[in-house]
């Protein structure tokens, strides 16, 4: 049996360190997000069930002790159901210890899939999705090109909800730059609150050599924020959080300020924390420790 090998570059979320990766796809179904360069060298396909099956039997014989596993790439939910059903089931008969399977989705994946299928995908064993809302703003989203408004994302979310998956979202702090922050941050709660995921992650938008090509397609009045326009965007955002019952982090290596708290219970104290920070900015990370 051939060994397996990854498709490079291969990405999963960070709570996903140590977990086997299985790439059912390759790159990105919609890959037009304008801040996003993950898949920008892969054009997307959905790999041939047999191969991925081929994959995790090499695994099952070399790899012991495996108990999550993550379908990559960038929407393993971008899989036709049948094959995706198949290939989770085939995880579980393969890792005895195996406690859980995970994936990232994209909106157009959830509002493609039926209720019917994402139950029977979740009764199959994938319990979580990894979602980018990124924000609740609609004119910002067009921009951004993600290809979905924040009443779309918020169906297929609920979709997702009833048919008993666990969902944790990422939104992205900077994306409006200066005269856009408020509102970003004011809608971004707004669409939580909607959706109330086990998990809300804020990154720090960084753009690397590409920032000229986002400052670009932003228009002409785009300005980056600078450190406290991100404390300020993060407050406001955070204000307007009503959820029910949410895991909030911003302590991924992008972030300024790593916060971590559980909502609506730390809500007070993840705020003044903030505030401390506007208020002692020598305290944020510097630059310098920031990363990807
Ligand atoms: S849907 Fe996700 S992975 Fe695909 S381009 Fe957008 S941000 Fe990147």
């Amino acid at each position: 049996m051939m060994a397996m090998e990854y498709d490079w570059p291969v990405f999963r979320p960070p709570s996903e360190a140590d977990s086997l990766i299985i790439q059912a796809t390759l790159g990105c179904s919609a890959n037009t997000c304008k801040f996003c360069y993950m898949y920008k060298t892969k054009k997307f396909r959905v790999r041939p069930a047999e191969d991925v099956l081929k994959d995790l039997q090499w695994c099952a014989k070399h790899e012991r002790g495996v108990t999550r596993i993550f379908i990559a790439d960038g929407d393993g939910l971008a899989v036709p159901s049948r094959e995706l059903v198949r290939i989770i089931r085939s995880c579980y008969e393969l890792f005895p210890d195996l406690e859980r399977v995970t994936s990232y989705a994209n909106p157009k994946n959830l509002l493609e899939k039926s209720e019917a299928e994402l139950k029977e995908i979740r009764q199959a064993g994938l319990t979580m999705i990894y979602y980018g809302i990124e924000s609740g703003d609609d004119d910002l989203l067009e921009k951004i090109k993600k290809q979905a408004t924040a009443q779309e994302m918020a169906e297929g979310c609920a979709k997702a909800h009833r048919a008993g998956m666990e969902i944790s979202v990422t939104v992205l702090l900077g994306l409006a730059g200066k005269n856009g922050s408020e509102n970003h941050a004011t809608r971004t709660a707004a669409v939580l609150n909607r959706i109330s995921p086990r998990y809300i992650s804020a990154l720090t938008l960084m753009l690397g050599p590409f920032e000229k090509n986002y400052a670009k397609a932003m228009g002409k009045d785009f300005e980056f924020l600078d450190k406290l326009d991100f404390l300020q965007e993060l407050k406001w955002m955070i204000s307007g959080l009503a959820v029910k019952n949410s895991v909030f982090r911003s302590n991924h290596a992008s972030n300024y300020l790593p916060l971590k708290g559980d909502l609506p219970k730390d809500q007070a104290r993840l705020l003044e924390t903030i505030a401390y920070g506007l208020k002692h900015p020598e305290t944020l990370k510097p630059e310098e420790f920031r990363a990807l």
